[in-house]
């Protein structure tokens, strides 16, 4: 394979965790790969999705760090897919092109009131505790007593905890300044998990559930008949271990008594949002009871309540995005793909792959997509021959670029980051915190120079 694979230059658009675990993977064939990203920064959901206080999954960056430093691998940030560069620029420089682009936006709940102010999506708060240099600011004012979150899946305990946490437990993290100080002067007290089905159907894993549980200034507030329902979606089915794990500890939360803390965290099974409520901005809303039935559909059951809340998080699930000359799947928000080849009007295109959520969709844990990756490169590794006959094609993509005065981040440019959001966190007293601001992104990566050429010229 060694010759072949000498021949074979490929990009991977997408430099999160399914990018990240591709190119590695393409360079275990021998591949050269170059790894772009719209971001001046790597890492994508690690980066930018994966809660700061959750260190341990946060510390992948290392093994991720390893694959971007790979001789054979380039990381080129800065370079957007449909603006800086086409599918035909790619098609035109890489034998092979390997679509990463995770799932970008999020579900729409479709209820009025949507867009009243003080209802965010997720992906929107998760971004700003993230200083991901897109997200709006968010406001949590003085009159921001109690928060609904739709959804009863990871993000909406990660939002939920975020939320409920002590501030000054947040300090250790990344989390940029100006959302600390947010988060410290906040006034919620009350934070609603607002679920349509009960708790056999809720997407928790057990490790994230328990968390909440273990806040030191959180009650956490169960109605022990919602556990016990038997509107929970007919018969019993085939013993999930982590339904059963997650129905011990709510059963737990259910049996303690509130202990009058600061903060309270209520749990909400079987309740549907129908109607945010409002002038202007959020004021609560509006949720009809349902039953789940043998399918596992929620079903309303005419019977209505109000919960009281000035911030709304809707947290029911990423979409993807279509990208500029990819085909898009928009029924499933993926690209359109045969076990990672993707597909073009049902055929395969060949030399075009995908992975992670932009190919099966926003499921499982980070770790899902290295297994995903492996079965994708299988495929490259399959066609290897066929796409040998096709590479090297074309200049360099970062040499034409830069020929044309566009910004390319290299490996230095991204170091030059990371130096300066040490240098950011040690002016207050903290470990590295986030620049979640564009220009001062843009400043610090062109303040080095050769950051234009990749790591491998720098
Ligand atoms: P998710 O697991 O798919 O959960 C979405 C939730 O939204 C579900 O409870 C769903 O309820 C609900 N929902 C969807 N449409 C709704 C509607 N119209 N009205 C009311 N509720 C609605 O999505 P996620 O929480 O965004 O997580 C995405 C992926 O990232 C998951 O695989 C998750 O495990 C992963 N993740 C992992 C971690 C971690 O490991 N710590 C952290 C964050 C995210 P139904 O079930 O009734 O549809």
């Amino acid at each position: 394979m060694g010759a072949e694979a000498a021949q074979v230059r490929v990009a991977v658009v997408g430099a999160g965790p399914s990018g990240i675990y591709a190119a590695d993977e393409l360079a275990r064939l021998g591949l050269a790969v170059d790894v772009l990203d719209r971001l001046p920064c790597p890492y994508g959901l690690l980066r930018y999705g994966v809660a700061p206080d959750h260190v341990k999954m946060k510390s992948l960056e290392a093994s991720f760090r390893k694959v971007l430093e790979r001789p054979s691998v380039r990381f080129l940030g800065g370079v957007e897919l449909g603006t800086a560069v086409t599918v035909a620029d790619l098609r035109a420089h890489y034998a092979a092109v390997v679509y990463a682009t995770g799932a970008a936006t999020d579900r729409r709940l479709g209820v009025p009131g949507e867009d009243l102010a003080g209802s965010l999506s997720a992906t929107a708060f998760v971004g700003w505790y993230s200083g991901h240099p897109d997200a709006a600011p968010v406001r949590l004012g003085p009159d921001v007593r109690s928060v609904v979150v739709v959804g009863m899946g990871n993000v909406a305990l990660d939002v939920a905890r975020m939320l409920a946490k002590d501030a000054a437990d947040l300090r250790a993290t990344d989390v940029p300044d100006d959302v600390l100080d947010l988060l410290a002067r906040s006034a919620v007290t009350d934070i609603h998990l607002v679920g349509r089905r009960g708790p056999r159907h809720a997407r928790f894993t057990t490790k994230e559930l328990r968390e909440i549980g273990e806040l030191p200034n959180v009650d956490v507030v169960v109605d022990p008949a919602e556990l016990e329902s038997g509107e929970d979606g007919g018969p019993a089915p085939v013993a999930d271990p982590v339904v059963e794990r997650n129905h011990a500890i709510l059963r737990e939360w259910a049996g303690r008594p509130a202990r009058g803390l600061a903060r309270r965290v209520h749990v909400h099974f079987f309740r549907s949002p129908r109607r945010l409520l409002g002038d202007g901005r959020v004021a609560g809303v509006e949720l009809e009871r349902t039953v789940v039935d043998g399918d596992g559909r929620a079903h309303g059951t005419g019977e209505w309540e109000v919960i009281d809340a000035q911030v709304v998080l809707r947290s029911v699930g990423y979409r993807g995005v279509p990208l500029p000359g990819v085909p898009f799947d928009e029924r499933t928000g993926t690209i359109p793909n045969d076990g990672g080849r993707v597909l073009r009007d049902g055929a395969v295109a060949p030399g075009e792959y995908t992975v992670g959520w932009a190919k099966r969709g926003p499921s499982g844990v980070i770790g899902t997509n290295k297994a995903d990756a492996r079965d994708t490169v299988a495929l490259v590794a399959a066609d290897l021959a066929g796409l040998a006959a096709r590479g090297p094609r074309g200049a360099d993509l970062a040499a034409r670029l830069t020929g044309r005065g566009l910004r390319v981040v290299g490996w230095p440019g991204w170091q030059a980051i990371e130096a300066a959001e040490r240098a950011d966190g040690s002016r207050s007293g903290r470990g590295r915190t986030k620049i979640a601001d564009w220009d001062r992104l843009w400043q610090a990566a062109l303040s080095v120079p050769s950051t234009t050429d990749g790591r491998r010229a720098g």
